[in-house]
This record gives C-alpha cells, sequence and structure tokens, in this order.
C-alpha cells in the first residue's frame, strides 16, 4: 500500500500529527507513506480572505513540519513505511513565484500541485456553495482544466493532485468533458509530470474517486504516471479505501503506480 497524500494538524483543518498519522501507516502494513501538508499560502491571499488562515499551514511552521517529517524518514526503517517528505502546494495563476520559493527551501521529496482556488474563490471550501450559483458549470469546468494545465507545465510540481476536484459537491458540466480530459492528459503527458488517483472523493458528496474513470483512461492512454493518495485530513483515513483505487486503475488498463522520492518517480507494481 501506498499513500502519497496525507496531511496533519498543522494545516488548521485536518487532525492528528506525523506520529499519529505514521502510527496507522505501520497498523496498516504500509509501504510508502508521503506527507503532503497545505504549503503556506502567500500574504496577499491570506489579507484578502479571512477563511484562508484555515487552508494551509503558517509560513512560520514550514520549517517545524520539514524537520518532523525527516525526523521519522531518518528512523524506523524496516519496521514502517519508507516516509516521504512532501507539500500540497496552491498552483493557481500568479501563485508560482510564491510556491517556487517556498519550495526551494527544503528537499522535498515531492511536490503535489493543485488548484483550489478559481479567481480567489476556494471552490472546494464547503462554507462557499454559493460561489457556484455565479459560474456556469461549463465555464468553470474549461477554466478550472485550463488553470490545471497550466500549473502542470509550469514544471513546478511532480504529480498534479486530484485532477477533477470540481465535481466534488456534484458540479457537473452540461456538455460531455471528453474534451476537456483529453486535452489535460495532453498537457500532463507534454509536461511529464504524474497525476493523482485520490480517494479523497469517495468521503465526499460526489461519492466518486478523482479523477472519473474516463480521465483516468485518457492518461493511461498516454501513458501518464499515477500516483495513489487518501488525502488523508485525519490519522484513520490514512490508505482510505486503497482496494478501490487499485481497481480504478486496473480497469483503466494501468499496472503500476508511481511514487516519488527525491523528485525522482519510481515505479511501485499495484
Ligand atoms: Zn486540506
Ligand atoms: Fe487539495
Ligand atoms: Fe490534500
Ligand atoms: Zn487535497
Amino acid at each position: 500500500m501506498i499513500d502519497m497524500h496525507v496531511h496533519t494538524r498543522r494545516c488548521r483543518h485536518a487532525r492528528g500529527s506525523v506520529q499519529d498519522v505514521l502510527a496507522v501507516a505501520r497498523l496498516r502494513g504500509m509501504r510508502y507513506l508521503g506527507f503532503a501538508e497545505h504549503l503556506p499560502l502567500p500574504a496577499s491571499l491570506l489579507d484578502q480572505d479571512p477563511r484562508a488562515e484555515s487552508y494551509a499551514m503558517p509560513e512560520s511552521e514550514l520549517a517545524d513540519y520539514v524537520a518532523e517529517v525527516l525526523a521519522v524518514a531518518s528512523d524506523g526503517h524496516g519496521t514502517g513505511p519508507r516516509v516521504l517528505l512532501g507539500v500540497e502546494a496552491d498552483l493557481h495563476p500568479g501563485n508560482e513565484a510564491h510556491v517556487r520559493r517556498l519550495v526551494s527551501s527544503a528537499p522535498f521529496d515531492f511536490v503535489l500541485g493543485s488548484v483550489h482556488f478559481l479567481d480567489g474563490w476556494a471552490f472546494d471550501d464547503p462554507e462557499l456553495l454559493d460561489g457556484y450559483d455565479r459560474w456556469d458549470a461549463d465555464r468553470l469546468w474549461a477554466r478550472y482544466f485550463e488553470d490545471l494545465a497550466t500549473a502542470a507545465a509550469s514544471g513546478i510540481a511532480d504529480a498534479i493532485a486530484h485532477p477533477d476536484l470540481p465535481k466534488k459537491f456534484g458540479c457537473s458540466p452540461r456538455t460531455d468533458p471528453r474534451e476537456l480530459y483529453e486535452a489535460f492528459a495532453e498537457a500532463v503527458a507534454d509536461a511529464g509530470v504524474a497525476v493523482e488517483v485520490s480517494t479523497a472523493g469517495l468521503r465526499k458528496p460526489c461519492a466518486e474517486i478523482y479523477p472519473a474513470p474516463g480521465l483516468l483512461a485518457a492518461l493511461n492512454r498516454r501513458s501518464v504516471p499515477v500516483t495513489i493518495g487518501s488525502d488523508a485530513h485525519a490519522p484513520e483515513e490514512v490508505g482510505y479505501a486503497y482496494d478501490a483505487a487499485v481497481a480504478a486503475l486496473t480497469d483503466a488498463g494501468y499496472r503500476e503506480a508511481v511514487v516519488i522520492v527525491g523528485r525522482e518517480m519510481k515505479e511501485v507494481p499495484l
């Protein structure tokens, strides 16, 4: 079992410490455990949106986070999972320089790139669902995938997280998303980055893995490597619904996933 996307309480909207998460991963016999705490947001965003304080760890804790994960990564080999130091970075347009600066400040094994904001609106925040009334669904989906392709092309991230996140609360495009899927698959293939298969969607109103089967099949046709993540926001969610992720990957034609160690992809059989 691998889980390349887990959070801790440092991001202010998850439970559990690094040790708590690691304890569950040990119990479940995980092989790889990738911490991917939300990278601190830029001051410009924190200033304009008071809710943003609970979206990511504060910049004042980044060094502590790095030290804490590196400490557990360097001990206990053979008795538990290989622990990897990662972050989940917000890669909406305009945030690249901020992310580059923070990512270069520590020896991260991997960087997940996410788009959680559209024009400053955190569309995955359950308290901000009225934003969906202000967007045409097709325009929202098109714009999201455009920003996601730009994020992939930036070269900052090793893998793109939860690639069809706009479906989280049930928003779906009116028209067939196949063209969006194909364009995104081509963009990530060109960029040489991986895409995450996330079981978090199974815990949300959409009740579906990210990405949808059609998107995963498009990725497989272009041989885009995939990581697996639970996006655990509590220790008991580590490795969540792993079998469902493997089944989705197998159905799409995958025989292996990748983990990312020292910014290098490493294949792991399913
Ligand atoms: Zn989160
Ligand atoms: Fe995310
Ligand atoms: Fe996450
Ligand atoms: Zn996430």
